[in-house]
């Protein structure tokens, strides 16, 4: 069952949170919403569960047309299945309990489970694998577990739709690694509709089959994490999702040349542009190379270094521009540095990924 978000606006006085917003989000898609603070996410989550109505647009969950400026359904009229950052747990009841809670007192529990809840929460506590926790109580739990209370009861009644908000932020780094794990696995057993709203672009390039980028209530960009990442369309997808060091140019069939920097060599792209046309090209940190001597490229000097483990990230003031830079650990930079830098053969350049931008 698919579910139409048409036209969506949300204002509250002067400010507009959304400014229409259209997704279709297919059946069993795993969909994140991707964007930074204020963007407007948590706005659209809450238009979808029916905290909130539209000012203008519908949204259609299945065949229901569940809100519009005329029609607000409050959640417990909508088949949704919700998780929050907060865990948002009843201290009284225990893990089971809590999955048995919503296949007791829900509306839309499909006839099958509702003559049978018993085994639907055995089922449940097999996914979130808390089966030997069964009779603790919330505050015997640690943080990841109680996440996964919270997705098992989402689900437990096999809603049409299941909504996140940001369900990893209150977990250290580790966990939430780990848990993006557990939340792949619990859409690939449950194949159910998943709407997740992260400013994580990790988060969502890593589990999400379709990513929507959001800039101030507007959808900057709509596609796969592949497409997003490698396709940006807009400077601020580019720059959103793995960063990107923003150059201005013009594109002569195949070749960019870039207007400001001269010394650096432009690999041909194995991409028909059109000629003469003014763009940008997003350069990606890891297709820069840093060089010391008498190597090519813009000459800089390194102001800041950050040792990352597996890679440094450099900024480097080069031409009138700070650039970010990511290279391997076995080249070391010092920190205010002389340095050449260079674009890298064979790095996405070529691949003709760059996108322009008028
Ligand atoms: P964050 O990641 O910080 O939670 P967000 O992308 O979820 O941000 P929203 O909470 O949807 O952003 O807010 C979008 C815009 O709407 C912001 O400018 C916010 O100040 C405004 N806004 C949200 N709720 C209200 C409200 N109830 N009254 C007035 N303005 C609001």
């Amino acid at each position: 069952m698919t579910t139409t978000i048409e036209g969506l606006v949300k204002r509250f006085g002067q400010t507009t949170a959304l400014k229409k917003i259209d997704i279709e989000i297919q059946d069993g898609e795993f969909i994140a919403i991707l964007g930074p603070s204020g963007c407007g996410k948590t706005t659209l989550l809450r238009l979808l569960a029916g905290f909130d109505s539209p000012t203008e647009g519908n949204i259609i969950i299945g065949e229901k047309q569940v809100s519009s400026k005329h029609v607000t359904l409050p959640p417990e009229k909508r088949n949704i299945g919700m998780v929050f950052q907060s865990f948002a747990l009843w201290p009284h009841l225990n893990v089971r309990k809590h999955i048995e809670f919503p296949l007791i007192h829900h509306q839309y529990v499909p006839a099958d489970i509702k003559g049978n809840t018993a085994k639907r929460v055995d089922e449940v506590m097999n996914i979130i694998d808390l089966t030997e926790l069964s009779n603790r109580m919330p505050s015997e739990l640690s943080g990841g577990q109680k996440q996964r209370v919270a997705l098992g009861r989402a689900i437990a009644p096999k809603p049409e739709l299941l909504l996140m908000d940001e369900p990893l932020s209150n977990l250290d780094a580790e966990l939430r690694m780990e848990m993006r794990k557990e939340i792949q696995e619990l859409h690939r057993l449950t194949n159910a509709t998943i709407v997740y709203v992260t400013h994580d672009q990790g988060e969502a390039l890593a589990m999400a089959d379709r990513i929507v980028v959001m800039n101030k209530g507007e959808i900057e960009q709509i596609s796969t994490p592949q497409e997003i990442y490698s396709r940006p369309t807009s400077p601020f997808v580019a720059n959103f999702v793995g960063k990107a060091n923003l150059v201005e140019g013009t594109w002569d069939s195949d070749h960019f040349t870039p207007a400001q920097y001269p010394d650096i060599q432009w690999p041909d792209l194995g991409v028909s542009m059109e000629l003469k046309k003014k763009g940008i090209y997003p350069v990606r940190p890891e297709q820069l190379r840093l060089s010391e001597g008498e190597h090519g490229g813009i000459k800089g000097r390194i102001t800041s270094v950050q040792y990352q483990g597996k890679e440094i990230h450099y900024t480097v003031q080069a031409g009138g521009k700070d650039w970010v830079v990511h290279t391997g650990i076995l080249e070391r930079f010092e920190l205010g540095g002389e340095v050449g830098l260079e674009l890298r053969v064979g790095v996405g350049v070529e691949r003709g990924e760059g996108v322009v931008y008028s």
